[in-house]
């Protein structure tokens, strides 16, 4: 068990706090300030506490000196004064001597905010990830400022990045903050610890960017819903013909393998919505033997009510993953229909892994009706393959 911020003694002590602070900007305005309001928890107990809080976050990517006009957190520093009610005294650098000395003169319960770490990844023009590569020299440099670290930025936890993984080697103390402790509780309950029967359902694009996870879940799991354009490939794998659809010639085998050793886990689609093109017009409704002429972009109705059977008596479900191509009106139902046949579960564990799903299930207003929808994409889906993340792994032991 990793060390929280309830382990740790911060009154006095100047703390360093890596938040997840990428939020969409749109000439130079925050259009969604959620991932502020999900560092407010942790912020406002250093505050309570008597901390001196020194917050930094990476913002976007930085390929080129001239992306840092454009990606400063200047912006966010003003969002959070807003959001929190208090001051927030923003330094525009990531290391020197104004950085250093506003940091010396913190009063207990005052806070910071520095410039974007990513700056880090480009000096003089030159590309040299020192943030993204975790030099060594600016991990130490930054776990020098402080005297507790914080790790609270669950959507990086999969890197290892000299502003997470590059200070908690470097630093006498450290914690994971509120956010990132309730997504490891919430992933533990959802994938390592299920209460059966536990389904899973994996969707989306492609069967490589899925196959750890089916790999992972395939021991834990009772059953495993696969839909989406990925859902072509293991049909090919059956001996199916799958007209136009999306296919991965090169995990055809792959996937015969896996459905081999599922033992009847995989639950595949029965049946399939189609157009003769990628486009949001009418689909035509067929078995999984696709014509010729035709691509599978949505699961169709008898799928929809298979899956709603298998869904209703789960104790645990975690998703990942749409059934079909959610961004057309005709080819979102499958999608829909998962996602309102997970959030009427009474009684069940259900985790969104976040990415699309987690967009789709907001977008569709069922935010509430799920225990965790992950605020971490990359992060959440790593951790749904068996993989250490980092940025966690780096922390402290209880
Ligand atoms: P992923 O990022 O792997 O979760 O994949 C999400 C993307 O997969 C979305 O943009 C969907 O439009 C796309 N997708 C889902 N099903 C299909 C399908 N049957 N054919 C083509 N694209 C699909």
């Amino acid at each position: 068990m990793k060390k929280t911020l309830n382990d740790i003694q911060v009154s006095g002590k100047t703390v360093l706090v890596r938040v997840d602070f990428n939020v969409p900007l749109k000439d130079g305005v925050i259009t969604d300030d959620n991932r502020i309001r999900a560092a407010l928890p942790t912020i406002n107990h250093l505050v309570e506490n008597g901390a001196k809080v020194v917050l930094f976050s990476h913002l976007s990517r930085i390929k080129e000196e001239s992306d840092k006009a454009k990606k400063s957190l200047a912006p966010v520093a003003k969002k959070l004064e807003e959001l929190s009610g208090k001051a927030i005294k923003f330094i525009a650098q990531t290391r020197g001597q104004e950085l250093e000395e506003a940091i010396k003169s913190l009063n207990e319960g005052e806070i910071l905010l520095f410039e974007n770490t990513r700056f880090e990844d480009v000096q003089n023009g030159e590309v040299v990830k020192f943030e993204s590569k975790n030099n060594d020299e600016l991990g130490k440099y930054w776990a020098n400022l402080g005297d507790v670290f914080v790790n609270d930025a669950f959507g990086t936890a999969h890197r290892a990045h000299a502003s997470n993984v590059g200070i908690a080697s470097n630093i006498a103390e450290s914690c994971v903050g509120f956010l990132v402790q309730k997504e490891l509780e919430m992933l533990a309950k959802g994938v390592d610890k299920p209460e059966h029967p536990f389904v899973a359902i994996i969707g989306g694009a492609k069967v490589s960017d899925k196959i750890g996870v089916i790999d992972n879940l395939l021991e834990k799991a009772d059953k495993i819903i696969i839909g989406g354009g990925m859902a072509y490939t293991f049909f090919k794998a059956q001996g199916h013909s799958i007209g136009k659809s999306l296919c991965e010639e090169d995990k055809v085998a792959l996937a015969k393998e896996y459905l081999d050793k599922a033992n009847g886990k995989i639950i595949l689609p029965i049946d399939s919505a189609n157009n003769t093109d990628f486009k949001d017009t009418e689909p035509t409704i067929s078995g999984v033997d696709l014509p010729e002429d035709v691509m599978g972009l949505d699961i169709g109705p008898k799928s929809i009510e298979l899956f709603e059977d298998i869904l209703k008596d789960a104790k645990t479900v975690a998703w990942n993953g749409p059934m079909g191509v959610f961004e057309f009106e005709h080819y979102n139902k499958g999608t829909l229909a998962v996602c309102e046949a997970i959030a009427n579960l009474k009684d069940s564990f259900t985790l969104i892994g976040g990415g699309d799903s987690a967009a789709a299930a907001i977008q569709l207003g069922f935010k509430e009706k799920f225990t965790h929808i992950s605020t971490g994409g990359g992060a959440s889906l790593e951790y749904m393959e068996g993989k250490v993340l980092p940025g966690v792994e780096a922390i402290q032991n209880k």
